[in-house]
């Protein structure tokens, strides 16, 4: 474990990582499939939704207004155009209501972060990927700012995105730990690139997220956000 001595910079993805992103989408999607009940089962209509999501992810990239824009644009094609403007309304609404969910951090992160700074052995940044203003909206809700002395925000997390954010960060891929919910976008582009990573799976993620677990010699597996601490500050006090 002692070879995690050489990290300078820690990277924390935001979403479903510092605070509950998911269960939000989750709940709006469910709303959305009772308004337009009449023109399907909720199995068909989220099934329906992803695939739009998912045609739309060139163009529109990651977040709650790339969501709500699929969401409305699915709800015309579901009905065959007969959805009338009163739906549709309560649909934007819906998807509205993502651009100010409460943020609020997750048990011990806070804490785990205050710790962390306190070392003053590295660098702490947010690395998330979405809309710009939504995730800074976000941040400044959750409380967090202070803790962080870089904030990234990119379009996508892929081995490019990983490479720019240690030339911002001024430091080797093997000087960075990415800690994040996301095997796909947090763990498996920063193995790749040479550098390491926490893995902290919530109870509930995106399909577009979802790969097979796997292990590697530069990945840990965490439950809980504060056992960063046993990792990261204990082994070497
Ligand atoms: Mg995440």
């Amino acid at each position: 474990m002692d070879t995690l001595s050489d990290i300078k910079a820690i990277a924390f993805d935001a979403d479903d990582t510092l605070w509950d992103n998911e269960t939000f989408f989750l709940e709006v999607e469910k709303n959305m499939c009772a308004i337009l009940s009449e023109y399907g089962d909720a199995q068909t209509i989220s099934k329906s939704l992803f695939a739009t999501e998912m045609a739309n992810m060139e163009d529109y990239g990651y977040g709650a207004m790339a969501y709500t824009l699929s969401l409305i644009e699915n709800a015309i094609k579901v009905s065959n155009g007969k959805i009338d403007a009163d739906k549709i309304a309560q649909i934007m609404k819906l998807g509205r209501s993502l651009l100010h969910l409460n943020a609020k951090p997750f048990d011990g992160v806070e804490e785990t972060l205050r710790k962390l700074k306190n070392t003053k052995r590295y660098q702490l940044a947010v690395f998330t990927k979405g809309e710009l203003l939504t995730q800074e909206h976000k941040l400044q809700r959750s409380g967090l700012l202070p803790y962080f002395d870089h904030v990234v925000i990119v379009s996508d997390k892929q081995e490019q995105q990983y490479i720019d954010l240690c030339n911002t960060l001024n430091i080797k891929p093997e000087e960075l730990l990415m800690v994040g919910n996301s095997l796909k976008s947090d763990v498996l582009p920063a193995l790749n690139i040479g550098a390491w990573a926490v893995h902290i799976p919530y109870e509930v993620m995106w399909q577009h997220e979802v790969i097979d677990d796997f292990e590697h010699s530069r990945l840990f597996q965490l439950n809980q956000f504060a056992e960063l601490q046993q990792l990261l500050i204990d082994l070497k006090d």
